[in-house]
């Protein structure tokens, strides 16, 4: 399994998430259904806070909360103190819908609408990062309109190759995302967008990919973004700001680190001792230091239950376990054959002498959620738990087929709640004409 403090097997052999059963949760909630501990994300919240805090200073820890966005996870997060990342008007309303302070959200998307920016000016949100010249257009259009000086970044393309799988990699030069530092690409924006008469420029972010463990790709992405930060000083522009982004990896499988919600902290203290010293070698003011860690604040925080149903043994070739879930609640195997481990919730202590590739009940070959599985022998009617949910799960998750999203339920000290209930079949229907 992975390293969550409260994630455990108990004495029946079954699989407790923050010290609720899960057999209790299957019965109270029925499945398929998204399991998250509130514990996990508050513990993560709180120690990169601390560590920024501590380690280097003036700063904030923004959650990008395209990994798991609704009302209660804003208001969770706002408790804890940090911030949020947004990347579309409906992260924005959900967050304004809870009093978030607006202030403290950075709003990202290489294609913000009009719409988008506009609501994000009319609500005070703390920092746009702009991705396009004519972005910085129409912004500085919609803040003359409303008579405000709006705080922007730039985002920009540091070209570090982070070692992950290429559909998650952003910062290469070809990129939808960001301006080439390299190309010279970045100077010139920055140029442009500082003759913006309602356009703020406080500063740059960058974001070099996710899934990333190597903290190596950290520090060269400081290396990089103080080296430009050097050349622009020199040619008379200085910034207060630096957004280094998000990408820290956590455990989905074999293959992967196993970290202790202690250990992410040391990603946090080597970028602000890397960026301390490049900033006093090259000369810099220390920037107010922005960074947005996403998966690793909610993903193993959280797991799936499902129900087996069919079980279609090809004799020599595989078995297939399908679940009562699929690429409706988790499309990330059919996207980019994302990695899983399955357990059988409520049968941890058998010998696992199966294979199954874990199927979901979708019209789509692909639709697969893990391959290669072992698990004991598995039954209809028994229960599969897919770990690290947490992100980029409900956030990806669509009414594909007509099925239903599972709801999500909090548990914290033995109690569980509902954060998202469950849809209707009226729900479905609702806007059809
Ligand atoms: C997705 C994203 C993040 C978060 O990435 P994680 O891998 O979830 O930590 C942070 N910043 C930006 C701009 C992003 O697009």
């Amino acid at each position: 399994m992975n390293q969550r403090e409260t994630l455990k097997v108990n004495e029946k052999g079954r699989l407790e998430i923050g010290g609720v059963d899960t057999s209790d949760l299957v019965k109270q909630y029925g499945t398929p259904l998204y399991v998250m501990d509130q514990k996990y994300i508050e513990d993560m919240c709180k120690i990169y806070a601390d560590t920024l805090k501590n380690e280097y200073g003036d700063g904030m820890i923004c959650y990008a909360s395209k990994a798991f966005s609704c009302k209660e996870i804003y208001r969770i997060i706002n408790n804890m103190g940090i911030g949020a990342d947004s990347v579309s008007g409906g992260e924005l309303y959900t967050a304004a819908s809870v009093g978030f302070p607006m202030e403290k959200i950075c709003l990202h998307g290489n294609n913000k609408t009009y719409n988008e920016l506009c609501f994000a000016v009319e609500n005070k949100v703390g920092y746009i990062v702009l991705d396009s010249y004519t972005e910085a257009d129409t912004l500085d259009d919609i803040c003359k309109g409303q008579g405000v000086k709006q705080k922007v970044l730039i985002r920009v393309n540091p070209g570090v190759e982070a070692h992950t799988h290429h559909f998650i990699q952003t910062a290469k030069v070809d990129s939808k995302f960001g301006f080439s530092i390299d190309s010279g690409e970045a100077e010139k924006v920055v140029k442009y967008v500082k003759e913006k008469a309602n356009l703020d420029l406080v500063g740059l972010h960058c974001h070099i990919g996710s899934q990333i463990f190597e903290t190596k790709s950290f520090l060269l992405a400081v290396e990089k973004m103080t080296d430009f930060y050097q050349y622009l000083k020199n040619i008379g522009i200085e910034f207060d700001v630096l957004n280094l982004g998000g990408g820290f990896g956590i455990y989905y499988a074999e293959g992967d680190e196993k970290k202790s919600c202690a250990e992410y902290a040391n990603y946090i203290k080597n970028i602000a001792n890397e960026l301390k010293s490049a900033v006093e070698k090259k000369g810099l003011k220390k920037p107010y230091l922005i960074l947005e860690p996403g998966r690793s604040i909610v993903g193993e925080a959280g797991i799936t239950l499902y129900t087996v149903g069919r079980i279609k043994d090809i004799e020599g070739i595989k078995t297939y376990l399908a679940i009562n879930g699929g690429m409706f609640d988790n499309p990330r195997f059919a996207l980019y054959q994302a990695k899983y481990t399955v357990v059988a919730a409520q049968n941890m202590l058998a010998k696992k002498d199966k294979v199954y590739t874990i199927a979901g009940k979708c019209c789509e070959s692909g639709d697969i959620i893990a391959e290669d599985c072992q698990l004991p022998q598995i039954k209809e009617g028994e229960h599969v738990a897919v770990l690290s949910t947490g992100a980029y799960n409900y956030s990806m998750s669509s009414n594909y087929n007509r099925n239903l999203i599972p709801p999500v339920v909090m548990v914290k000290d033995g109690k569980s709640r509902y954060v998202i209930k469950p849809q209707t079949y009226e729900d479905l229907i609702r806007n059809d004409i």
